[in-house]
């Protein structure tokens, strides 16, 4: 469904990306795996139109949609997790998905039945029936990345990369997460999940892909990817 290759992004003199390649089937979550700085967000923004890519190639069901902008994108069928969340604080919770659902103007000319009732389900799914009508300035810091994964599943996308999902959560929220994620593939959505630590996703993931520097350094099963040598020395610190 999403196949990546030789996807490269350079900063100036930093190569974030070096050729980076995998695939994420319909039905599957494929792990990100890296330590600070490896580049998994810089895959996720290319793979996303936030970034263009210097090369390679980016296919949705066989489509080309490397260096597409990101509204394209998402309208092709790709969603977002960001690891930042950044909402719109005037707005309450049930107006932020319901902004995600249609660009901006298409929402206040047509701010219509099936729209407010698909916001409205999409936040009782991810947990926030309770709040939606609240701003998110009021919402504790779960809540919050619960809104982020409703803005990026509000559109029915067929791939949702998730960034970072679990970090500040308590282990409640992350198995209340994980249940998300794992719906989300169910459902056969391709997930491509972002983590530091293979450990934290393994009992989630079908597949790991591991970088380190901006370079693929593994690829496998978590418990494969576990026993490889660079991702023990770099991830569990040698031991
Ligand atoms: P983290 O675990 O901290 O989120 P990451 O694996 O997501 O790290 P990236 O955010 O992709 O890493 O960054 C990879 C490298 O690219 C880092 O060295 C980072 O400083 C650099 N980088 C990322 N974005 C930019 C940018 N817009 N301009 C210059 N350098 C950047
Ligand atoms: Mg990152």
């Amino acid at each position: 469904l999403l196949a990546v290759e030789g996807l490269t992004k350079r900063y100036g003199g930093l190569v974030a990306a070096k050729s980076i390649g995998f695939t994420v089937r319909a039905g599957e979550i494929v792990g990100l795996i890296g330590p600070n700085g490896s580049g998994k967000s810089t895959v996720m923004k290319l793979i996303m139109g936030l970034e263009r890519p210097n090369a390679g190639s980016v296919k949705l069901d066989g489509t080309e949609i490397a260096g597409w902008p990101s509204h394209k994108v998402a309208r092709a069928g790709i969603g977002l997790v960001f690891q930042h969340s950044r909402p719109l604080h005037r707005q309450t919770v049930l107006e932020n998905i319901k902004l995600a659902l249609l660009p901006d103007s298409l929402v206040r000319l047509f701010a219509n039945a099936s729209v407010e009732s698909r916001a409205r389900a999409i936040a009782e799914r991810v947990g926030l029936g309770a709040v939606m009508n609240r701003r998110p300035g009021t919402l504790p810091f779960a809540d919050l990345r619960r809104m982020e994964l409703a803005k990026a599943i509000a559109r029915d996308p067929k791939v949702v990369l998730v960034d970072e999902p679990f970090a500040g959560l308590t282990s409640g929220e992350v198995a209340d997460f994980s249940a998300l994620i794992r719906g989300f593939r169910d459902e056969g959505k391709a997930v491509l999940l972002v983590d530091h630590n293979v450990k934290s996703v393994s009992a989630l993931v079908d597949r790991v892909f591991a970088m380190y520097l901006g370079e693929r350094v593994a690829e496998g099963t978590a418990a494969e990817v576990m026993r490889n040598e660079t991702v023990r020395r770099v991830y569990l610190g040698g031991s």
